[in-house]
């Protein structure tokens, strides 16, 4: 989309014509084949079409701008910077860069009363789809090819950046045709390219403020960044996927992302040489303890059983680890933090009932998943644990609702079963559409 008010510039440019300008200013640093980068590009230009007049906006091709990257400490795509009075002010966006997160550091840049005028002349917009997907992992992603292959006008909607828990898995190596263990992120990268490359639209890094699902063969609707946008869609997959459960214990959430994680792959890295607590023995626990050696110095993993769930071959590589040293019929009651940083653990051993407390750099959550169901109503089946019901053809109890992957009611959660789950409702969802417009055809 041609946009008057975005102007590319080059490291020349910035400093003859923007560094020194006393209007304020925008950057936005961007690469090829950069994910992030495109789901940002639509809410850059909308920010820019109703800030335009008041604050300049820029694009910066990263690749070929390294230098200029570098001085401003730039190190990944897209980075977004806001400038006034010729100094950087509020905070860098970087990432799955959400609409409101500029409308937050735009508001720094010009005043309250132009803040809320600009923002009054948003014009709210209406788009019409025949099938609507919910979440951008494996399910979501399979689905929608096989959607917009058969030429339906398909769109994945997603709050996060596409790719769902496969993205931040390291290393996959049992699904089929790779070849060899494939990189997580690099295989959703492929999926998302093939979802775009068959037709599908994709609509990521968005607040889904509503959502309306038809309980009699009616339209559904979700509702995106607080009405900015409405689609409409004749039938709908929710492929929402699963989180991981917390341990329950006080003090986690206020630590979640401080001391606590949910992610080896993302965050591994931060503990070089360091010690680390794994809560958690079943397969996720083992594998990412694993993983985690290379980076810790100490693994100490704590099991509330009297033994690890794992496989057996994981389980045994994982307890003749040097690093690793294993805890049974321990939970934790209380995360705290200590003021050199450290992470206080108070533990309960479940046999005894004895209590001790444990220091360690960081800890990481593995003990079990729970499914993204918040935003679903309560007209839609649940089994006892919260995951939907469907049958075979991934049919839940209402027309036109399809459930598939992580989030559906099943024995196997993986990344081969949920894009599985996908092609059946891709495909199914193809003979729903049809018979949709038969139905609208014969009422008129
Ligand atoms: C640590 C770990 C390692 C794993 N290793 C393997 C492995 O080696 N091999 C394997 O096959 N499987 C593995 N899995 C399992 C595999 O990742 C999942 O089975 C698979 O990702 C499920 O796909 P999905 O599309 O159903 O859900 P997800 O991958 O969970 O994707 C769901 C998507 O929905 C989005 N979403 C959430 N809420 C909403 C909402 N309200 N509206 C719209 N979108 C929403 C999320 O942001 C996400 O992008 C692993 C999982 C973990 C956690």
């Amino acid at each position: 989309m041609e946009n008057s008010y975005i102007k590319e510039i080059d490291t020349q440019t910035y400093y003859s014509e923007v560094a020194n300008s006393k209007e304020p200013y925008v950057l936005d640093f961007y690469s090829d084949e950069c994910a992030p980068c495109e789901s940002l590009a639509p809410k850059y230009e909308e920010v820019a079409y109703l800030f335009g007049e008041n604050v300049r906006f820029y694009k910066i091709f990263r690749q070929q701008n390294r230098e200029l990257a570098r001085e401003l400490g730039v190190s990944s795509s897209p980075t977004v910077i806001f400038f006034k009075d010729r100094k950087e002010v509020g905070t860098r966006l970087r990432g799955g860069i959400k609409k409101k997160e500029l409308f937050r550091e735009i508001q720094n840049l010009v005043s309250e009363n132009i803040f809320k005028e600009r923002l009054k002349s948003k014009k709210p917009r209406t788009e019409d789809y025949d099938v609507l997907i919910l979440g951008g992992g494996p399910a979501g992603m399979s689905a929608a090819i096989y959607a917009a292959q058969a030429k339906l006008k398909t769109v994945i909607v997603d709050p996060e950046l596409t790719g769902g828990q496969v993205k931040i898995t390291h290393l996959i190596s049992n699904y089929p045709g790779t070849g060899k263990p494939v990189n997580g992120y690099e295989l959703m990268d492929l999926m998302l390219h093939q979802a775009k490359d068959s037709g599908a639209q994709v609509i990521a890094a968005v607040d889904i403020t509503g959502l309306e699902i038809s309980e009699n063969g009616g339209m559904h609707r979700i509702i995106i960044d607080d009405g900015d946008l409405t689609l409409c869609a004749k039938s709908i997959i929710i492929s929402t996927g699963a989180k991981p459960r917390n341990t329950g214990a006080k003090g986690e959430s206020e630590f979640r992302g401080m001391g606590i994680s949910y992610c080896a792959t993302c965050d591994g890295k931060y503990y070089d040489g360091k010690d680390i607590v794994v809560i958690g023995g079943g397969n996720s626990a083992v594998e990412e303890s694993l993983f985690l050696t290379r980076f810790a110095n100490k693994i100490q993993l704590i099991q509330n059983l009297e033994y690890l769930t794992a496989n057996k071959t994981s389980a045994d590589k994982l307890l003749n680890h040097e690093k690793i040293q294993v805890t049974y019929n321990t939970v934790v009651t209380e995360f705290s933090k200590l003021p050199n940083q450290k992470m206080l653990l108070k533990l309960k051993n479940l046999k005894d009932n004895t209590e001790s407390e444990l220091e360690t750099d960081g800890v990481f959550v593995f003990v079990g998943m729970q499914p993204n169901t918040e935003l679903l109503p309560n007209s839609l089946q649940k089994d006892q644990w919260g995951y939907l019901i469907t049958n075979e053809d991934m049919e839940t109890n209402l027309p036109g609702v399809y459930a598939v992957g992580d989030v559906r009611s099943k024995r196997i959660r993986q990344a081969a079963t949920a894009v599985g789950d996908g092609a059946i409702a891709g495909i199914l969802a193809e003979k729903y559409v049809e018979e949709f417009d038969a139905r609208i055809k014969r009422s008129h």
